[in-house]
């Protein structure tokens, strides 16, 4: 058995399909966000970021760090154990609350990523309900899909936010059978929203729960940064609110919120909280003194959706094919994987600017795209710079326009129906 043989052939496949991943060596600058150095081999060159999923700067905010630093400090690197060998350290029970109070339900549970939170409480909400359906969105994220295959219920996939086909499927499920729909509220990579109001009405209706993935939005949207559920108004009627403290928190962590009784039965049921060391306290401190930050200043969310809306608005004058977007998330569309790569590539090498190419399987083939994040550190004259910059590499490359396109590609969902998509984050 040659063993290194299959894993080089594994690689081998990726290279034939353009999809093999390369990630650049950044080092990022406090203080000069969004520009970072990057090493291409013996070289380092000033670069600016325009993917980042830090989409307020807040990993660079000066409370946020000297949180951290401080917490160091005083209570040391790691957290010293799991939760159940070690106990909690006391950051940490200051950030459940934190997160508890900026979704307006009763307890929190914190996790050591999204990813784990979603994996680890879909499951084991799912397993602890008998013959638990799982209804879930086919566009849902990687960690999500996981949490759906580790309960062993059975799923049933609705076309991306078809409230129709939703219902259909809640219509022809046992009655008194429990139900679990599962879905984001900000699809990270078409930066659309779900008509969460309306899947609130039909949970009721069909008596089903309801779990959110509020992962691109938390922070971002809401007079306090609790997300779409929060802009809304509806997050007191949804049962499960699910976000990272990753993004736009900037730090590390995941988490849940929710009414007592299922944030303690996933506290005392989870493998993936259980059996794993807890987030250390320096994170904790960190990522509460981001939340507190964004819950009470407004400036940093206006400026990122005055940012993103003039990024589309200039590229739409200027005809390059940004797809739709509600949100602060810009894709652009290039529709190939190998030209992609090379888009990638080019804004790189030639014009010092990193925007990692988004191929399948994050999205369905055909509509690979430049998934572009502007946040308040954009500046106008840096939006230019990349419109600049994207139509000599579109140019170059022979990448179509969207006037040269026969129909502007809608979103992914339109594409490929019932897909099982894995948004790469
Ligand atoms: C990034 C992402 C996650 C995972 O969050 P991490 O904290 O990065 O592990 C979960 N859900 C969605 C939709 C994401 O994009």
């Amino acid at each position: 058995m040659d063993y290194q043989r299959h894993f080089q052939s594994a690689i081998d496949a990726l290279h034939v399909e353009k999809r093999y991943r390369v990630f650049a060596n950044l080092e990022r600058i406090v203080g000069r966000f969004p520009v970072a150095l990057w090493r291409d081999g013996e070289a380092t060159r000033e670069i600016t970021v325009w993917c980042s999923n830090d989409y307020l700067g807040m990993g660079q905010h000066a409370d946020v760090i000297s949180a951290m630093c401080e917490t160091a400090s005083a209570m040391g690197s790691g957290a010293g154990g799991t939760r159940n060998i070690s106990g909690t350290n006391h950051p940490l029970v200051e950030l459940e609350r934190e997160l508890a109070d900026l979704h307006g339900k009763e307890a929190a549970l914190v996790f050591t990523s999204g990813f784990v939170s979603n994996e680890a409480a879909i499951s084991t909400i799912a397993k602890l309900l008998p013959d638990c359906l799982i209804l879930s969105d086919e566009l849902n994220h990687a960690s999500m899909i996981e949490g759906v295959r580790k309960s062993g219920s059975k799923k049933q996939i609705f076309r991306h936010n078809d409230l129709a086909h939703l219902e259909e499927l809640l219509a022809a499920a046992e009655p008194n059978r429990p139900k679990l729909i599962v879905f984001e509220s900000v699809y990270s990579m078409d930066g659309d929203i779900a008509p969460i109001e309306a899947i609130a009405d039909l949970a009721e209706r069909y008596n089903a729960m309801t779990y959110i993935d509020e992962v691109h939005a938390v922070g971002m949207y809401g007079a306090r940064g609790g997300g779409i559920t929060e802009r809304d108004g509806v997050a007191n009627r949804i049962d499960v609110i699910e976000g990272t403290l990753a993004k736009a928190f900037g730090v590390l962590g995941g988490y849940i919120a929710g009414s007592k009784a299922l944030i303690d039965a996933v506290r005392s049921y989870a493998p993936g909280f259980i059996f794993t060391t807890a987030l250390p306290p320096a994170l904790a401190a960190a990522a509460t003194a981001s939340i507190r930050h964004l819950k009470r200043s407004q400036s940093e969310r206006d400026a990122q959706q005055r940012q993103a809306a003039r990024t589309k608005s200039v590229f739409a004058a200027v005809n390059l094919p940004v797809m739709p977007s509600d949100t602060h998330i810009v894709p652009v569309l290039v529709g190939d994987a190998d030209l992609c790569k090379k888009a990638s590539d080019r804004l790189l090498q030639v014009h010092g600017i990193y925007i990692q190419p988004i191929n399948y399987p994050t999205v369905p083939r055909g509509t690979e795209r430049l998934r572009i994040t502007p946040t308040p550190f954009h500046s106008d004259a840096l939006i230019d710079t990349l419109k600049d910059a994207l139509i000599e590499t579109w140019t170059t490359l022979g990448i179509a326009f969207a006037s040269e396109r026969p129909a502007q590609v809608e979103r992914s969902a339109a594409i490929t129906p019932l897909v099982v998509s894995q948004a790469g984050g």
